[in-house]
């Protein structure tokens, strides 16, 4: 591990932005605000934000150079990756005083080591490029999501990405090895290791995962790898209660020798849905039936057929009542359409309407409980609102968004209603000792309700870590961590 500062390649007499303007040159600089424009929105469409200009940085020393002249002269920057932050992570205040600082020009990877399974990669490298690098050298990354086409590495690294591999694999942080970024002085933390064991004291690279851009800039970062699975089953069931949904997954993780990895749970009317708004989908069962699960096992080329024993064990599940219908991908075409549904169902969201969104998590064996319980006590609270919960119910992590009352004009409807609704489905979380963010971080969007519950040790212990490494507060400001609240006057 090497923290350095390299040497000042920057003009010192100009103002600021107009060095960085030369540093960087015109690809790497832009204030021309129809090029900033897409980038100043996030993706839910809900939050403009403005900026000095675009900085798109080739290379960690210009990352630096920018970090350092923007803490001399004390201007925010925000990082920012793909821009699919669903809590508008990634978008800078209204004021119009930061730098938005894009990783996307910085997409090379680095290396790819088979006999350590480690793949470095810049931050601005696109996840699905990563996949298919792996896939070239029979090995695999095995974090997937449905924006795996625009969110980058930086952005998976600093929200510890989720997706539908947690289940068997972990988030982001568990796959992450070393980083390269450039902290809020802009010196840099060489910690780009392949190492699997390092006790070196605290762990700056975790402290740098999830961290939402508030410590420093991920300039690169290298990847756990595992081996190709050679073999997978993917399956659809449909089945009426939660309950026994889970009942069903620890049923198949024995059954296929633990080789389950992602168990996603879809209710009727999401995917009613993804059918009414995503062309070219169909239903893959002939019922309907109140909840449907995506199950998908893998398995290397020495293993036996994971679809075997997820056919028996869903025909046995079938058998005892457990569920109602189920049917496994006879091809690669028929799993990628079976995946299509789920990976569909934020964006058949979207195109439905807005909604009050909530990213919770409760225990797994609790997570049944929680989705009928919130459920009536949100329909209880306020008339005909429908709740869509919907996600990685294998790691007790769902999506619980509120939409409005058939027919009522939605965006009124969450302008009036919008907060309470979410106070109360995250006090019903935090009641039930779960997450009121389980995977998209705080970003702008949760900054209130983080502050609400959060609890008192744990934001002070975030603040003082912040203010110990960005003293003047010039990363991502006005995210993740909450004002200290007011001293009460005496
Ligand atoms: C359709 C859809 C499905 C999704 N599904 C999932 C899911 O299943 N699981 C899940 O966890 N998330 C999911 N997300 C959310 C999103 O994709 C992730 O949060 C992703 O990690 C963001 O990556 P990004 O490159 O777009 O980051 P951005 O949105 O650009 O940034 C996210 C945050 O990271 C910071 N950041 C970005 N790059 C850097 C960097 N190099 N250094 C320091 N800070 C940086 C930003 O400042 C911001 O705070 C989904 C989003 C969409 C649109």
């Amino acid at each position: 591990m090497l923290v350095y500062a390299p040497a000042m390649t920057m003009p010192a007499d100009k103002n600021p932005i107009a060095s960085l303007a030369e540093r960087l040159g015109p690809r790497g600089f832009t204030d021309d605000p129809d090029t900033m424009a897409p980038w100043l929105i996030d993706w839910r469409g809900r939050i403009n934000g403005r900026a000095r200009a675009l900085l798109s940085p080739a290379t960690v020393d210009e990352v630096a150079d920018i970090v350092r002249v923007a803490a001399a002269a004390r201007i925010p920057i925000v990082p920012q990756g793909g821009n699919t932050s669903m809590v508008a992570g990634a978008v800078p205040s209204p004021d119009g005083d930061a730098l938005l600082l894009s990783l996307r020009r910085m997409r090379a990877i680095r290396s790819l080591s088979p006999a350590d399974n480690v793949l470095v990669a810049e931050a601005g490298c696109i996840l699905s490029d990563v996949h298919d690098a792996a896939e070239a050298a029979a090995r695999r990354f095995p974090l997937s999501l449905a924006a795996k086409g625009s969110a980058t590495i930086g952005g998976l690294v600093s929200t510890n990405a989720g997706g539908t591999q947690v289940l068997r694999f972990g988030t982001m942080r568990s796959l992450v090895l070393g980083l390269e970024a450039v902290l809020p002085d802009g010196s840099v933390f060489d910690g780009l290791t392949a190492l699997r064991k390092d006790n070196r004291g605290y762990d700056l690279r975790q402290l740098l995962c999830g961290a939402e851009g508030t410590l420093g800039v991920v300039t690169a970062a290298s990847l756990r790898l595992v081996p190709a699975a050679a073999r997978r089953a993917v399956a659809w069931v449909g089945l009426d209660s939660a309950q026994n949904a889970l009942d069903l997954l620890r049923k198949l993780e024995s059954a296929t020798a633990e080789s389950v990895e992602t168990f996603e749970i879809v209710p009727a009317d999401g995917l009613d849905l993804v059918l009414r708004h995503i062309p070219g989908t169909r239903a893959p069962l002939s019922g309907r039936y109140r909840w449907n699960l995506l199950v998908e096992a893998t398995a290397p080329a020495s293993a036996a057929d994971p679809g075997e024993s997820l056919g028996e064990a869903l025909a046995e599940a079938i058998e005892a009542g457990l569920i109602g219908d189920a049917t496994i991908a006879a091809s690669e075409t028929q799993a990628e359409d079976l995946w299509r549904l789920r990976e569909s169902m934020s964006e058949a969201e979207r195109i439905d309407g807005v909604a009050a969104k909530h990213d919770v998590s409760v225990a797994v064996s609790h997570m049944a409980d929680f989705m009928a319980s919130a459920r009536t006590e949100v329909e209880r609270r306020f008339a005909g609102a429908r709740v869509l919960a919907f996600g990685h119910l294998g790691d007790g992590n769902v999506h619980f968004n509120v939409r409005a009352p058939a027919g009522a004009d939605d965006r009124a409807w969450l302008a009036s209603e919008g907060a309470a609704v979410t106070e109360l489905v995250h006090d019903l979380v935090t009641a039930a000792g779960g997450s009121i963010s389980a995977e998209h971080g705080i970003g702008q969007t949760k900054l209130a309700e983080f502050a609400r519950l959060g609890g008192t040790a744990r934001l002070a212990a975030l603040r003082a870590i912040k203010s110990a490494l960005d003293p003047h507060g010039i990363m991502n400001p006005g995210k993740l961590i909450p004002l200290a609240p007011a001293r009460a006057a005496p």
